[in-house]
């Protein structure tokens, strides 16, 4: 039986999913994430390291930060045991983070390199869950490039979206970029937004779904940073 973290959370008056939840739920359902391990702290690094394979990325885990690069708390491209223990140890004296409480540190492999988009989901009132997908960085936040539809979408509904992002073009690889593999982000679009997705089975809990980024190459998907916030 996968643990069910929705209702842990409740039990646990939390209103949204941790970042090692939330990518459970989306493993369960198919997307890809980072292998990972979640330690206390520099004591654990060695332990972590010899099931992972390097480059690592640490993250501090707390229900008080949001933003964790704001605070310090992402350091990627760690490359030993030593190196890890080194980041959470130099991660945990930060003034941003010490002020807090922290669940832990999600160590993680690093993802392929590819193309930062951003797929997410929201309920409205009238219409239930939407699925949303948007191109990374200052593109979702200052520019607003992003599409949405009404779950459940069908295959042709996730290529349409991709579509009329203004930045498609992106997408396909500019200035010696590699291309982005556009099968892999309609995929990870149907196991959220499709008949049998994410958002409409959970559509009872889940208000709100941010994966930013999942991080595209030309090969496939991984989603390196995901939330869900409950109702
Ligand atoms: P934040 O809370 O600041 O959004 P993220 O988990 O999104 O933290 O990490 C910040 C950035 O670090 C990501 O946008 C991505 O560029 C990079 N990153 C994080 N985790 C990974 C990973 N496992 N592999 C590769 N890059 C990563
Ligand atoms: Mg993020």
């Amino acid at each position: 039986m996968p643990i069910d973290w929705i209702a842990r959370a409740r039990a646990e008056q939390r209103n949204a999913l941790d970042e090692r939840a939330s990518k459970e739920l989306l493993a369960a359902y198919g997307v890809m994430v980072p292998r990972s391990q979640v330690v206390r702290g520099p004591e654990d690094a060695a332990a972590a390291a010899r099931v992972l394979t390097p480059p690592f990325v640490v993250k501090v885990m707390s229900p008080d930060i949001l933003h964790k690069s704001d605070a310090g708390g992402v350091i990627v491209n760690l490359q030993d045991a030593q190196e890890l223990a080194a980041a959470i140890h130099s991660m945990r004296a930060l003034p941003a983070i010490a002020a807090v409480a922290v669940d832990g540190y999600l160590i993680e492999e690093m993802a392929p390199p590819g193309i930062e988009i951003v797929v997410g989901g929201v309920r409205d009132a009238n219409f239930g869950p939407l699925v949303m997908v948007g191109l990374g960085g200052i593109l979702v936040e200052v520019l607003k490039d992003v599409s949405f539809r009404i779950c459940p979408i069908a295959k042709i509904d996730a290529e349409e979206m991709l579509a009329e992002l203004k930045g498609a073009a992106i997408l396909q690889g500019v200035r010696g970029r590699k291309p982005a593999s556009q099968s892999a982000i309609v995929e990870v679009l149907l196991k959220i937004g499709g008949e049998n997705g994410l958002l409409l089975e959970h559509a009872a809990d889940i208000k709100e779904a941010d994966i930013n980024p999942l991080i595209v190459s030309e090969s496939g998907a991984v989603a390196v940073d995901a939330r869900f916030i409950l109702s």
